[in-house]
């Protein structure tokens, strides 16, 4: 087994402006060192001082991904397992919330023996051990650690100085990426260099001397920009990265290693370089860019729809499903809360399929309720995912079962058929944050179902982050009148799975599926359901 000593770190930090795609960078540059062999993992660290993101509004942070382990991440981490197609832990991200109750935790028990505790060294110290445990996870090669956030911010400098303190210490073993943008004013038909000047020298202002400069910019810049940025950056010009803005995330993997940026590294690691090739990209990329693809038109029925980032595993899914079925994938957004209007159900007639995600809170539900209506009575598919299945169930108890005032207790904790209720260990919970079903489950599915044809195995393992569950006072009214439950947790207590028998295609989950799907390799679930819509529309 190889010594710890030999793993190799990068840490990537960003400049200029936010949202210039670290985490897309690194999980590219992750992709091309997988290629080679190298067994990799990527770190998040996150600024804020939320313990983690599970409690935040996806408005303001995007969706919360949910690790196998049961943790509320970043959805970094989505982009991160998506494209090096492992499965990352809560070692994976860390903000500054963790860090610093685990010190203050410290603190209250008497382990810093009476020492004033202070964020050199003890805070630093903190994050520097969730770098070395990240490393003790598994043996591997090279981990890239990624901090959020832009330099200049206040609350990311006990992770800056971490990392150069970590650099200190493992001087051979460590890199830094700094990503900047490089824009270009179309006033003056100029490629400007000097953000990129500025945010070099702020890093370098706290200690950290930049290795490889990766430069966002809106097209192809030419060589002299290059030189230029290594000339005042104090980098080769081959350390000069460009990254041109790409129609798909999934091409980024292919522009930087077209721009070298692995020989770069490797060499800078002091690893052996050694071939690879991206062919499984290429192909993909090959497969979303070929032109008159028949498509299919997906409502996405949430109250979220003016930050698509609120839905993002669930819209990759759908996207990754298209490729493998060959066709594009036009997603229309469909607020729910103004569905009850008369241009909410036109929308929903141009759909060829309806599905619905997860969400919280009751703002929005009436008009998805609709939506499941819509898709049951018209026989159009319809995907369900978490509060999608709760959905899908209370508007059968009510329109077919006759339950008029079935709800689930989330919304309705008086109603007099709650057929969606509280878990029974969750009753006595008072706090918010961490406290559902999170995590990977086993699912046992009903043979003879559509489920099983979907899937075709008895068992499956899908990742949950949920606090109601369907209610099995009421299972066997639902399946008297039409409702299979094909999944369910191994000892029956659970249902995870309900599909409509006299339907085409209509299943929702407890589960999110959308957590397990990548880029070619499609989760089965979003693979059927894109087919028997696509199969329906051409027929
Ligand atoms: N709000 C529902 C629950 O807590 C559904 C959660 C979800 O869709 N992720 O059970």
């Amino acid at each position: 087994m190889k010594k710890n000593k030999e793993t190799k770190f990068i840490f990537i930090t960003g400049g200029v402006t936010s949202s210039l795609g670290k985490g897309i960078v690194g999980a590219s540059l992750g992709v091309i060192l997988k290629s080679k062999g190298l067994k990799v993992t990527l770190q998040k660290f996150d600024p804020y001082l939320n313990v983690d993101p599970g409690t935040m509004n996806p408005y303001q942070h995007g969706e919360v991904f949910v690790t196998e382990d049961g943790c509320e991440t970043d959805l970094d981490l989505g982009h991160y397992e998506r494209f090096i197609d492992e499965n990352l832990s809560r070692i994976n991200n860390i903000t500054s919330g963790m860090i610093y109750s685990e010190v203050l935790a410290k603190e209250r028990r008497g382990d810093y023996l009476g020492n004033t505790v202070q964020i050199i060294p003890h805070v630093t110290n903190e994050i520097k051990n969730h770098i070395v445990a990240a490393r003790n996870q598994n043996d591997f090669d090279v981990i890239i650690t990624e901090i959020g956030g832009t330099i200049g911010d206040i609350e990311s400098l006990p992770f800056l100085e971490a990392i150069r303190q970590f650099q200190f210490e493992n001087k051979e073993n460590c890199i830094h990426i700094h990503l900047t943008l490089v824009p270009y004013l179309n006033s003056s038909g100029e490629f400007k260099t000097k953000p990129t000047q500025h945010s070099v020298k702020e890093l370098r202002a706290i200690g950290i001397q930049t290795d490889v400069i990766v430069c966002r910019s809106s097209k192809i810049f030419p060589q002299e920009i290059k030189q230029k940025i290594a000339l005042f950056c104090d980098v080769k010009t081959d350390d000069v990265i460009m990254c041109p803005d790409a129609k798909s995330i999934y091409e980024v993997p292919i522009y930087l290693k077209n721009e070298a940026i692995d020989t770069v590294v490797l060499q800078k690691l002091g690893l052996s370089q050694s071939n690879s090739n991206l062919v499984e990209w290429e192909n993909y990329i090959n497969i979303i860019y070929q032109k008159n693809k028949p498509e299919v038109n997906i409502g996405l029925v949430g109250k979220y729809t003016a930050l698509s980032d609120s839905y993002l595993s669930v819209t990759e899914a759908l996207k990754h499903a298209a490729a493998a079925n060959k066709c594009d994938c036009k997603i229309t957004w469909i607020n729910s809360e103004t569905l009850h209007q008369s241009d909410g159900s036109k929308k929903l007639e141009e759909c060829d399929s309806i599905l619905i995600p997860g969400g919280f809170g009751d703002r929005g539900i009436a008009g998805k309720l609709i939506a499941a209506q819509y898709a049951r009575e018209t026989n159009i598919p319809y995907l369900g995912l978490c509060l999608g299945m709760h959905i899908a169930a209370i508007e059968f108890a009510r329109n077919i079962l006759n339950l008029e005032d079935a709800h689930s207790t989330e919304f309705n904790p008086n109603c007099n058929d709650p057929i969606i209720d509280f878990l029974p260990n969750q009753k006595q919970l008072s706090e918010k944050g961490g406290t559902m079903r999170l995590g990977a489950y086993p699912c046992v599915i009903e043979q003879n179902s559509k489920l099983f044809s979907i899937y075709k195995q008895k068992e499956i393992s899908e990742r949950h982050r949920h606090r109601y569950e369907f209610n099995n006072a009421y299972k066997a009214l639902f399946e008297d009148n039409g409702i299979k439950f094909s999944g369910n947790s191994p000892d029956g207590k659970l249902v995870e799975v309900i599909e409509l028998t006299n339907h085409p295609w209509f299943i929702a989950c407890q589960f999110h599926p959308e957590f397990k799907s990548r880029p070619y390799k499609a989760h089965p679930l979003f693979f059927d359901f894109i087919k028997q819509t696509l199969e329906l529309t051409s027929s």
